[in-house]
């Protein structure tokens, strides 16, 4: 990737304890390009108002902005309708809307639901939560070593109480991107819908929630260059139509009296109660620009060589052990070196610079997979380099010459 691209994110010209930041956690939140920064900045100097409710002119530049948002992600997803998306706070919150409104609405006492092994604690404990209140259960598709999930295993888990699947898109600790076209068209065979957190999709794969005919997907806009704080939820519109609305409040209503059930808004409107995050809106339509410009094609060759690259150094490295070799999969190295705990790699590296996470990456079911409790995870995006790569590898040499 061209230097113009680092040039673009302001904060990768800081200094971490007087070494160059080598930022590689990026599957934890990723940096955020100048274009973004100003957008946000932009809205508050020139825009800001409350949205939907003023007939005055700044509320209607904020209306405006939010709602080309809406139309913004729309495009971007694929999605056939702009009433299907719905602002949230991030994938947790649009998994946690599933499960309160569908789920909470729809499921009974001795239904099933599918999740997968591999899923992150978001995609998990909503619904262990809610289980727990309806007794519904909970069955598992397991993955294999490598970090595929057994698709022949799944397809045995459907019985005639099944109602919804939830899978993780890509995983944020094995990188592995799941098939979810094929998962969806075996759910949807089984005549049940299906729930995909692409949290970690976002910022490396083309998401086309028609072609791949999901139900429901769910994004949050600060793993691909946005803003913290929101994110959208998809939902396909015959599903939506049927879900009792997740919060009440402001926004979401079209009438409401003492001694009366208030009368709620239409879609999206009906899902989202107060005052909205407008700004962040903004920055998420303005990282999804940046993205288009860029385009998914560069990202994934740059990614590509930046995976294949890391693996072979990374594998050079006495007594490492990598975590993920799916085929289809993002750059990120989750790993462990023998007799050295991950959390003095991750400090190891920090006093060079160098940001890696450690410890379970909120997946503990999949910790328990591999029988450890957490590794160092290396998580890379499009403005790593194979520089940075070099140093990181050279410095994890010197660690296991010095620990071992
Ligand atoms: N799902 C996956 C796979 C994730 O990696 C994450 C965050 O790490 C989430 C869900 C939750 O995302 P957020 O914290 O933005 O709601």
């Amino acid at each position: 990737m061209k230097d113009t691209i680092r040039e673009m994110f302001p904060i990768l010209r800081e200094k971490i304890n007087n070494h160059p930041l080598i930022y590689m956690d990026n599957a934890a939140t990723t940096q955020k390009p100048q274009q973004v920064i100003e957008s946000i900045s932009s809205f508050y100097k020139h825009q800001n108002a409350n949205v939907h409710r003023g007939v005055h002119v700044l509320s209607q530049r904020a209306t405006d902005l939010f709602e080309k948002a809406r139309e913004e992600i729309r495009v971007f997803l694929n999605a056939a309708s702009s009433e299907e998306i719905l602002f949230v706070r991030g994938a947790t919150e649009g998994i946690n809307l599933v499960a309160a409104s569908f789920g909470r609405s729809q499921l009974k006492p001795g239904d099933e639901i599918i999740l997968s092994e591999m899923e992150h604690h978001a995609n998990v404990v909503p619904w262990q939560m809610l289980a727990r209140e309806l007794n519904f259960s909970i069955k598992v598709i397991p993955f294999h070593d490598r970090g595929e999930l057994d698709l022949e295993a799944y397809k045995k888990l459907f019985t005639s109480r099944t109602r919804l699947v939830g899978v993780v898109h890509v995983s944020n600790v094995l990188g592995t991107v799941n098939p979810i076209k094929e998962i969806s068209a075996i759910a949807h065979d089984h005549g049940v819908p299906i729930l995909v957190d692409g949290a970690q999709a976002l910022a490396h794969e083309k998401i086309d929630v028609q072609a791949v005919d999901c139900d429901m997907y769910t994004i949050s806009a600060h793993k691909a260059y946005g803003p913290t704080g929101i994110g959208a939820l998809y939902v396909k519109e015959n599903l939506l139509e049927t879900w009792p609305p997740y919060q009440g409040g402001g926004e979401m209503i079209e009438q409401v009296e003492f001694g009366k059930y208030p009368l709620f808004s239409g879609l999206p409107y009906r899902f989202e109660a107060g005052t909205p995050n407008v700004a962040g809106a903004v920055g998420f339509a303005e990282a999804l620009r940046f993205i288009r410009e860029i385009g998914y094609k560069s990202i994934q060759n740059h990614e590509k060589e930046l995976l294949a690259y890391g693996r072979e150094r990374l594998l050079s490295i006495p007594k490492l052990t990598l975590y993920g070799d799916a085929k289809e999969k993002t750059a990120i190295f989750s790993f462990l070196i023998d007799g050295i705990h991950p959390l003095d790699i991750g400090s190891f590296l920090d006093a060079r610079g160098i940001a890696v996470r450690t410890g379970h990456h909120c997946a503990q079911p999949l910790m328990t997979h591999y029988g450890i409790s957490g590794t160092a995870r290396a998580s890379l995006a499009l403005y790593n380099t194979k520089d940075e790569i070099d140093y990181f590898v050279e410095c994890l040499k010197e660690m296991v010459k010095l620990f071992i």
